[in-house]
């Protein structure tokens, strides 16, 4: 391998555009993956592809009102204004943008998403691909970077070292084979893209304690290897204990069921047939909710209309797959396919339903229906889970990692890696945190990496 203008380390969602956007400017780019796997194993790629942005095209057609300051207050307020303020402005400013270089310049078919609304968003401001699926994102930008002459895709590799001059800025990428061999790449400029630390139960036990006892859904790289540089290079790092969880994983099966099912209008009960909350303040804290519930398992309950409005989801679609759904023509077969008991389960429709059509006020103050459920009945059984971490190391605008609150010359750190736009806890999350902070400071890093890269 020779050497080159910029290393990304990582082939997800954060890393691609960071490696795309730098040999778009012309720069030569080494694209270190440590997975052989990451087609399917990388975030991304288990993802649901849902890209917030405010003040787009796809908006302007649909007829949506909104801008990045409308965004940004949205984001305030989710996390109680404990996002980063830097990294909040800078996403939300380049969000349009990076949506447009998404569609136009690496090819990706993005949609705008006005079936439903996810909690936290004023405006209807998610752009997916036509199958929401994260999959199909991830091979988009895959086929973008196979098109680059300068863009070398280099698999199994692992960063497992940055090296700095006397200066302390960056001058060469360590990269190690499975094998155990090493190589030194000279260059000015590496993009940690490298995800967080969720797959590291021990680094999950010290920062994010209430979700420990929680299954893992997400990418077994996800190791903290950005985090253990930062250690060694002495790098600044925020909000460490922030993390997006979700409250509906399929379980057995380990399948996610998407949240629109309770935005469409379904709900959640535990063992005693009994809801538990207001589902629809947020996913990512319903996680918790759910484990603290007996056995740490719940039901989804919803109906035929929704499960219509959910085929558009391909993990929906492979939730139906699975055989996860259970199907009752009344509340007694619903009771019986659940193990639900049945007063309790009718007790909890019957109020739900009332509250769904306007006759009365819900007890844990969910406003957010749309309509009262119908049979035939729909049950899926769910369990709370941890998806990744939102915490990383602190950067500036450009993605630039942090020390003592200076940028380091030639590091940047986008995605997973990156402090995120949650502030702290499971509550913060707004649907489309995770892949903003990853496509949006991976197209920052990739740009001004260009520019600092260049010799
Ligand atoms: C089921 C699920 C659904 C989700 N849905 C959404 C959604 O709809 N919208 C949203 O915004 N977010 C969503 N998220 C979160 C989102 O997927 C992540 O926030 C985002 O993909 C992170 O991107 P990333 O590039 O930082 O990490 P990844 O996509 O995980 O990429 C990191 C890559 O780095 C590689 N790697 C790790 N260490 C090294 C190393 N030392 N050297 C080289 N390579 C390394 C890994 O193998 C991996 O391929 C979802 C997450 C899950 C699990």
């Amino acid at each position: 391998m020779s050497d080159c203008d910029v290393v990304v380390a990582g082939a997800g969602g954060a890393g691609l555009a960071a490696a795309l956007a730098a040999a778009q400017a012309g720069r030569t780019v080494v694209l270190a993956e440590a997975r052989e796997t990451f087609r399917q194993g990388s975030n991304t790629a288990m993802s649901t592809s849902m890209i917030p942005a405010a003040g787009t095209r796809w908006q302007a057609e649909a007829q949506v009102t909104d801008s990045p300051a409308r965004f940004l207050d949205d984001i305030r307020a989710k996390t109680h204004g404990q996002a980063d303020p830097v990294v909040a402005v800078a996403l939300t400013t380049v969000a349009a943008e990076l949506v447009d270089w998404l569609a136009d310049a690496c090819g990706v078919p993005l949609e705008l998403v006005t079936d439903f609304s996810y909690p936290g968003h004023s405006a209807y401001r998610c752009h997916s691909v036509p199958d929401r699926s994260g999959a199909s994102l991830h091979r988009a930008l895959l086929d973008a970077a196979a098109n680059l002459d300068d863009l070398h895709l280099v698999v199994p590799a692992r960063l497992v070292d940055v090296r700095t001059d006397e200066r302390g800025a960056v001058r060469a990428a360590v990269l190690q084979r499975p094998d155990g061999s090493r190589e030194e790449i000279d260059t000015a400029a590496v993009v940690l893209a490298t995800n967080g630390f969720a797959a590291d139960a021990d680094l999950v036990g010290r920062h994010l304690p209430e979700i420990a006892g929680g299954v893992y859904h997400g990418g077994e790289a996800s190791r903290g290897d950005a985090l253990h540089l930062a250690e060694r290079l002495g790098l600044d790092t925020g909000c460490l204990d922030a993390y997006q969880g979700h409250g509906s994983l399929a379980v057995p099966e380990s399948i996610l069921l998407t949240w629109a099912v309770v935005m469409h209008g379904g709900w959640l009960a535990d063992a005693a047939g009994r809801r538990f909350g207001d589902e629809t303040v947020g996913y990512s804290e319903y996680a918790v909710k759910v484990l603290a519930r007996p056995g740490g398992r719940a039901w989804a309950v919803y109906d035929q209309r929704i499960h219509q409005a959910c085929l558009a989801f391909k993990d929906y679609l492979d939730v139906v797959e699975a055989g996860a759904v259970r199907w009752a023509d009344d509340l007694a077969q619903l009771a019986a396919a659940t193990g639900l008991p049945v007063d309790a389960l009718t007790a909890t429709m019957n109020e739900a339903n009332a509250a769904a059509s306007g006759a009365g006020a819900d007890r844990f103050g969910r406003t957010t229906w749309a309509g009262p459920l119908r049979p035939p009945f729909a049950a899926v059984r769910v369990t709370g889970a941890l998806f990744h971490t939102q915490g990383g190391l602190l950067v500036d605008r450009h993605a630039r990692v942090l020390r003592g609150g200076t940028p380091v010359p030639g590091l940047y750190a986008a995605g997973g890696a990156a402090v995120g736009i949650s502030g702290h806890g499971a509550g913060g999350y707004l649907a489309g945190n995770g892949l903003l902070a990853a496509l949006g400071l991976g197209f920052l890093a990739g740009r001004h990496a260009a520019d600092h890269g260049s010799r």
